[in-house]
């Protein structure tokens, strides 16, 4: 395995203060003058494309239509764009269809949850064939226990004095058989539980909070052979998210190398400039293609608008060379 910890390899000057999401932004000041935007029209060199490869419809826990997506995407500037819904594919083809016709390229993608040694890990992937067989069942596979789940949230939720989580997260939900803590973050905002949906995650839904439920989501090796039996490339989102050390961390990217995945998001919407550097040293050092997407949600919660996401550094192979 190789080094995670090996000295920066990466000139500082390659991402600028100016070029990484503030995520301390307020939720109704969405970051676009703190992040960076490429603006180069050279479509040949990856680096100079903008390209958005992580973003939520309310087919998923996301509160746009996938069409009214492509079209804020288009506005924004972004000319790669993948949706990339929780375990779910259902929007793709309508944002293709609106992709074609804005003429913006478009990956199909998708986000697998995936349970790996007690952390939720997401795996986002690209380039994958909605109908693919393997992908399909998979997928319904891990949205089957969100139901079950839901309902024990709400009930959790229902004995610190909020009755009705569940019934109310549900009536949020675009997608009945996607109801996510997202929905439940909502409706408590709505309630006037908490101001906004990132202080509900300090609150509630978190390990050790009231409407918190553990679950099990599908294996690393598995979300990533759906990914790749679907043609797709599979990536590891948000790495800077996950609550492990260095030593847990070189381990995940082992077993999601052998499993056969392929790239790491480098730059999220969710990533500070120093979690860009370290993880472009680590897709460097294992030699992981990089992915750059907002993970934008909806235009009031999200870190990064689309198209808004850090840039790559120049080192790293940007993943969407391949499309
Ligand atoms: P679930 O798949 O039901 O566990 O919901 C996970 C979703 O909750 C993620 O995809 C995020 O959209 C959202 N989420 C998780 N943690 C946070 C947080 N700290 N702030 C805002 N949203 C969060
Ligand atoms: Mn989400
Ligand atoms: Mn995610
Ligand atoms: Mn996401």
């Amino acid at each position: 395995m190789s080094n995670l910890i090996a000295d920066d390899p990466i000139a500082d000057n390659q991402v600028a203060d100016n070029q990484v999401a503030d995520n301390q932004v307020a939720d109704d000041q969405i970051a676009k003058s703190t992040t960076d935007v490429v603006s180069s029209s050279d479509s040949r060199d990856p680096h100079t494309i903008n390209a958005d490869l992580h973003c939520h419809s309310f087919y998923s826990d996301g509160t746009l239509a996938p069409a009214a997506l492509v079209q804020r995407a288009k506005a924004n500037g972004v000319q790669l764009m993948a949706l990339t819904d929780h375990d779910e594919l259902g929007g793709l083809a309508e944002a293709a269809e609106a992709a074609a016709d804005l003429d913006v390229r478009f990956v199909p993608g998708v986000e697998v949850s995936v349970s790996w040694g007690g952390e939720t890990l997401h795996i986002v992937g690209l380039g994958i064939d909605p109908g693919a067989p393997d992908l399909i069942a998979g997928l319904a596979g891990v949205r089957s226990g969100r139901d079950a789940r839901a309902r024990e949230m709400g009930a959790q939720l229902a004995a610190v004095g909020h009755p009705g989580a569940y019934e109310g997260a549900a009536a949020l939900a675009g997608n009945a058989g996607l109801v996510s803590r997202t929905h439940f973050a909502r409706w408590l905002v709505e309630r006037g539980a908490c101001d906004d949906v990132r202080a509900v995650f300090l609150k509630y839904l978190v390990p050790g909070r009231p409407g918190y439920v553990p679950h099990h989501w599908s294996r690393l090796t598995e979300a990533v052979g759906w990914i790749r039996a679907a043609g797709g490339v599979a990536v590891l989102a948000h790495p800077a998210r996950y609550r492990v050390g260095e030593l847990a961390l070189a381990a995940m990217i082992e077993e999601f190398r052998t499993a056969g995945g392929e790239a790491i998001e480098v730059a999220s919407g969710s990533h500070t400039r120093d979690q860009v550097r370290r993880f472009a040293r680590i897709a460097l050092a294992e030699g992981l293609e990089a992915s750059r997407g907002s993970d934008f949600h909806s235009p009031i919660e999200s870190h990064a608008d689309l198209g808004y996401a850090p840039v790559l550094p120049d080192s790293v192979v940007p993943v969407w060379h391949r499309w």
